[in-house]
């Protein structure tokens, strides 16, 4: 699949749920309101449009959310899915999850052929962490990250950065992670979703925490590119890779190789504009299964050349794009 631009595109997140066991505050508010059950799309229904995208020429599948392992099943979609790396149709088949369902998971999900993980957690203290999430708990996380290490699999943290919450920890969590041999990656707040506090407020440009990082720690340039946004460095004392993703401050559209699919079967040919196809209502049309790849063509014909985040100081609380980061998986 080729885009108007020229890019390929080879890689698809599918957010399989908008729900969470967590509320973190940059992401959601703290009361709720969830899709109607009716609307979002059933295991099936997601392997059936994932599996046509892989027909098209997608390598790398992310499940994400919401929090992907709260999906009723997800373990039977994920099998499904994992038979593509078995037959060499996909190169990767990966999640990103908050981490506490891990304990109960990781071997499961490494039977199934993933190997990778992103883990969000942007601190290493317990309450620090309970502020954040609302309703999370380090200590489960904690648990969930030796056991899909113990089940074989790599791990890459994502650190939100949010300015008087978390900016102070940096050292400790790059020190933390290279002890325990995982990647870091640092993420600037979109402002994407209404939440419960001004966004502006806590706003954290990465390249001010970058600076900060420079003076404590050796970061050497690396040829690893991922074709995303986030931009990949070396650590030197450590070993690890860290990674920054400053979606406001720097264009990275150029490369952009990725859509995303909602749990409600909406594709969104970028993460950062409105634009999106109704792949649900396709493929639950009369004869929608045979709709679906032409559906598809169709609106990677319509992806934009870039986003066009901002973050306006002055204004009031109202996001860039109005659908939450958990809709669209991030
Ligand atoms: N629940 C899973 C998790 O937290 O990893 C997957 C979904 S979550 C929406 C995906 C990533 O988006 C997480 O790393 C989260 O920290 C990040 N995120 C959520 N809201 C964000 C925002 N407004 N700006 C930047 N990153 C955000
Ligand atoms: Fe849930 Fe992930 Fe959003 Fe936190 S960032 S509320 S864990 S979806």
């Amino acid at each position: 699949m080729i885009d108007p631009f020229g890019r390929a595109v080879n890689y698809l997140r599918v957010s399989v749920t908008d729900r969470c066991d967590f509320r973190c505050t940059y992401c959601m508010s703290e009361n709720m309101t969830f899709l109607p059950k009716k609307d979002v799309l059933s295991l099936e229904e997601l392997e059936l449009i994932t599996a046509a995208f892989i027909r098209k020429g997608v390598r790398k599948v992310r499940l994400t959310g919401g929090e992907p392992l709260v999906r009723k099943g997800i373990i039977e979609l994920i099998r499904s899915l994992g038979r593509y790396i078995d037959s060499g149709e996909l190169d990767e088949l990966t999640l990103t999850t908050n981490g506490s369902q891990l304990a109960k998971y990781s071997d499961d999900l490494y039977a199934a052929g993933v190997r990778r993980l992103n883990v969000s957690m942007d601190t290493l203290d317990a309450k620090r962490f309970n502020e954040i999430t609302r309703w999370g708990n380090l200590d489960k996380v904690m648990a969930g990250l030796d056991a899909a290490q113990n089940a074989g699999l790599k791990i890459k943290i994502n650190a939100v950065a949010v300015r008087g919450v978390n900016d102070h920890e940096t050292d400790e969590l790059i020190r933390w992670t290279g002890s325990r041999d995982m990647d870091i990656t640092f993420i600037e707040t979109m402002p994407m979703g209404s939440i419960d506090e001004r966004r502006s407020s806590r706003f954290l440009p990465l390249s001010e925490l970058k600076e900060t990082i420079m003076k404590n720690w050796t970061l050497n340039p690396t040829d690893y590119k991922t074709g995303g946004p986030s931009d990949y460095m070396t650590v030197q004392e450590t070993g690890n890779r860290i990674g920054f993703i400053t979606p406001l401050s720097h264009n990275f559209c150029e490369s952009c190789n990725r859509v995303r699919l909602t749990c409600t079967g909406m594709l969104y040919m970028c993460l950062g504009q409105e634009d999106s196809a109704n792949l649900k209502d396709v493929i639950r049309s009369e004869n929608g299964i045979y709709k679906l790849d032409g559906a598809i063509d169709e609106a990677i014909g319509r992806k934009p050349k870039g986003h066009d985040f901002v973050i306006d100081r002055n204004s009031d609380n109202s996001p860039a794009v109005p659908r939450h980061m958990s809709v669209t998986g991030g």
